[in-house]
């Protein structure tokens, strides 16, 4: 019998976490316990560190996810222990799970086998509460906006244009659309309303893109929530309490620190949807590895074509280097879906179907190396691979000279990454050429021409007549010159979940626009983003338990 990753994870014993921040670098004043296996890291770290060299940054992405799972944290978690074990200095940077995935389709989000961040049922559930930090700082918001309509609405805020939705983190369909303030005069002013999950938030883009305390709050004030009766936007700012949701999250946002099973060090805080935000943990945890350690591995959220991009064109600018080496995780079970392989029959051998789902993992490289950086394939192996799609798969690699290393660190941890840490080094050891897709003077418009273009591989961007609209009216505004995060299907390249592979021939098409001036970008919304998931007909909820000496089960 496989054993479940939380049954892996029990296993362990854990390394008190002071022990673990001794051994990163951190000064016991540094180090703010949450318990005794984890803990917040003072701000006051970034004093200390200022004048030391940053270390080198991995970025891990992969192939457009399929139901196959590609194991993206795994192999994050894995190489990481993998660096450590070889001797090279590594902290790895990721991100904090959302309670919605893990009681609905997911399980939990630490990683896998014997590639885990500990202890995993924290990380997966209430952790050190930034998440329930971020509900509250943003549902502050709504009910201080709310009140501000109450008590006489002086900034003349029109409620039908209120664009500051309330959150919780869970998937929960039910409130998606709601009608609040009911019930008379004194019990509010009735409106429609809905709810988005927490990680889906302005306030969790935000808190993971800041890089102080005041850049907090300045981004904060900068917040559209709402739109005047003569349509002129509302902020933060305007209604006079982002000192107050700064309050809320002055200790929230000090990086969190544990430890993956091989006892080294990872900071894990803040996640941001990689759909509708941009989908890496926060720039602080990057910033504070950077410094603490030689290499750095981070993760983005799901395919390249989004959180890759993502990271490159939006988080790197705020970051004090980008990436030195992209490593793309393929799989050979997804790379088989791609070629049109149904999940039921991913068990037989079928290198036809793998060389023709190669193309997506090809597309990827092709756009990583376009931003001038050296790029790593990590076949992340499973059990049902066959030599023959091994070989097969590391020869269409070769062929085009880019490294691969067959991965195994699910069922062997760090000792299972060798070679691939090995790859990287070498890979980051090389002068890059970095440039970014786009230059952030260019229109809106031209931006994500150049995103759907070169990324997805599109034909051209049809506009709506709302996004067109939108486009003018933020240029008038003066919010034209900041970076694009598109929201896009994750299945797929293009913006239809069902076009696998690397399509080509289609268009992609542009609904709406929303100014998230807080994190400093505008949303552009392909298609429908959800924006608040719903939980499957059998939940992972249903799963779970807990027996009396409080030992938890069922959680992946
Ligand atoms: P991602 O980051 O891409 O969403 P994860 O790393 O969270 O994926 O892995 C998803 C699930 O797949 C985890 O439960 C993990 O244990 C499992 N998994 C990952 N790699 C392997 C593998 N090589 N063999 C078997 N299961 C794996």
């Amino acid at each position: 019998m496989v054993k479940t990753d939380i049954e892996i994870a029990q296993e362990q014993t854990l390394t008190p976490i002071v022990d673990i921040a001794e051994k990163a670098g951190f000064l016991d004043d540094e180090i703010e316990q949450y318990g005794k296996y984890k803990a917040k890291i003072s701000l006051d770290a970034f004093d200390r560190l200022a004048d030391k060299e940053d270390g080198k940054l991995i970025l891990v992405t992969a192939i457009n996810p399929t139901p196959a799972g590609e194991g993206k944290s795994t192999v994050t978690i894995g190489l990481g222990d993998a660096l450590n074990k070889e001797g090279y200095n590594t902290m790895i940077a990721l991100r904090e799970p959302s309670l919605g995935p893990v009681m609905g389709v997911k399980g939990g989000a630490a990683g896998g086998g014997f590639a885990q961040v500990l202890p995993m049922e924290d990380i997966n559930l209430h952790f050190t509460g930034d998440i329930h930090a971020i509900t509250t700082a943003n549902n502050a918001i709504a009910a201080l906006l709310d009140n501000h309509i109450h008590q006489g609405n002086a900034l003349n805020i029109d409620p039908r244009r209120i664009i500051w939705k309330r959150v919780v983190d869970l998937n929960d369909r039910q409130l998606r659309h709601i009608t609040d303030g009911l019930g008379g005069p004194i019990n509010g002013v009735p409106r429609e309303d809905g709810f988005d999950i927490t990680v889906a938030s302005e306030i969790m883009a935000v808190f993971c893109l800041a890089v102080s305390i005041d850049d907090l709050k300045e981004r904060l004030s900068r917040i559209v929530v709402a739109y005047t009766y003569d349509r002129k936007p509302v902020t933060v700012g305007d209604l006079q309490i982002e000192g107050a949701i700064t309050v809320l999250l002055k200790d929230a946002i000090k990086p969190n620190l544990v430890q993956t099973i091989e006892k080294n060090p990872a900071l894990i805080h803040g996640g941001p949807f990689a759909n509708i935000a941009h989908g890496c943990n926060s720039v602080l945890a990057t910033k504070l590895a950077l410094k603490s350690a030689d290499y750095v591995v981070t993760e983005a959220g799901f395919g390249a074509d989004l959180g890759g991009e993502k990271f490159l064109d939006i988080t790197s600018r705020e970051l004090p280097k980008h990436p030195d080496v992209v490593v793309i995780v393929a799989t050979i079970r997804a790379l088989k879906m791609h070629g049109g392989v149904p999940k039921s029959e991913l068990t037989s051998e079928n290198v036809e179907a793998l060389v023709k789902g190669f193309e997506n993992l090809k597309k990827h490289i092709d756009n990583m190396s376009s931003y001038g950086l050296p790029v790593v394939v990590a076949i992340n192996e499973f059990i049902t691979d066959t030599q023959a799609e091994i070989d097969a798969l590391t020869e269409l690699l070769n062929e085009i000279n880019i490294p691969v290393a067959l991965t195994s660190v699910w069922a062997d941890g760090g000792a299972g990454g060798i070679e691939l840490a090995n790859k990287v080094v070498e890979a980051a050891s090389k002068e890059s050429d970095f440039t970014y897709l786009y230059d952030l003077d260019l229109p809106i418009k031209e931006k994500i021409e150049v995103i759907a273009k070169n990324i997805y591989g599109a034909d051209s961007v049809n506009f709506d007549k709302k996004a067109l609209n939108q486009i003018k009216e933020f240029e008038k505004n003066g919010w034209d010159k900041l970076p694009v995060c598109m929201a896009k299907t994750q299945n797929s390249l293009s913006d239809d979940p069902t076009l696998i592979g690397a399509p080509t021939g289609f268009d992609i098409t542009i609904r709406e626009l929303i100014p998230k001036l807080g994190a400093g970008f505008i949303v552009a919304l392909t298609g429908a983003i959800m924006t608040m998931p719903g939980l499957p007909k059998v939940p992972a909820a249903m799963n779970m338990d807990v027996d009396s000496k409080g030992n938890i089960s069922g959680l992946f």
